[in-house]
């Protein structure tokens, strides 16, 4: 069951006039502004647009289901990445990460993606492209790095919190890899009651990562073997790794 007219109405009217001291410490507050049916190709969603109160950034959650008050909800969290989610760009990950959160959401009685605009960590497209580019020029990843500047993890987390709270969840499961994740959520006030791996089914872009990482071959390895920044913050799982691969791949 979707969100029905009526909880539509509820959300909206509840946050037309809605306004808070915002979350997390750059205090921002988003508000939901619009909600549709949204048919995809993952299965039945709906789309929940938010505005903020600080930066103009539109953020969206693609909800599944009846989550208007529910319990144990899984969420992902996913933060913008146009050149993976769009043009499918084999330098990161970010679009099987992507596709296997919606399919999986999906397929399940209720869940919500949401899709944070968060590109190139928090740094927007053109300082990530740059930082591409600097590692077209032999740049390696720590000075990449650098150039591209660090993810504000407590924002990232404090929009996400709001959204929930703003959507009326009750508690929510994360899906995700890194157990880190949890925590910050949850101190944000989020009712985390467990963690559901994301696993991304094998295919020819992620056979990289059912190898070693030594063999430096694959998509997430540049022409010098160097590695590509992680944009999803969270280590890929691929169906059929093995428990030591898995552990491999650090937090
Ligand atoms: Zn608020
Ligand atoms: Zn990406």
């Amino acid at each position: 069951m979707p969100l029905t007219p009526m909880q539509i109405q509820e959300l909206l009217d509840d946050n037309h006039e809605h306004s808070c001291d915002g979350y997390g410490c750059d205090h921002i507050c988003v508000k939901i502004a619009a909600i549709a049916d949204l048919p995809s190709r993952f299965g039945q969603f709906q789309v929940v647009a938010f505005c903020n109160n600080k930066d103009g950034k539109e953020h969206a959650a693609f909800v599944h289901g009846d989550v208007y008050g529910a319990d144990d909800v899984p969420v992902r969290l996913h933060s913008e990445c146009l050149t993976g989610d769009v043009a499918g760009s084999l330098r990161c990950d970010c679009r099987d990460q992507l596709e296997t959160a919606m399919r999986t959401i999906g397929s399940m009685d209720k869940g919500i993606l949401l899709y944070l605009r968060q590109e190139g960590r928090g740094i927007g497209l053109t300082n990530k492209i740059r930082a591409y580019g600097l590692q077209d020029h032999g740049y390696d990843t720590v000075e990449a790095n650098l150039a591209l500047g660090f993810l504000d993890d407590e924002r990232d987390y404090s929009i996400a919190a709001h959204m929930l709270d703003s959507l009326k969840v009750h508690s929510i499961r994360l899906m995700t890899n890194n157990p880190k994740k949890l925590n910050a959520l949850t101190e944000y006030g989020i009712k985390v009651n467990g963690r559901i791996p994301l696993v991304i089914p094998p295919n020819p872009y992620n056979a990289f990562y059912l190898k070693t990482k030594a063999q430096k071959s694959g998509h997430l390895l540049d022409a010098s073997g160097k590695e590509h920044l992680l944009e999803q913050r969270d280590r890929p799982i691929v169906d059929g790794m093995t428990e030591e691969q898995i552990a491999s791949l650090g937090e």
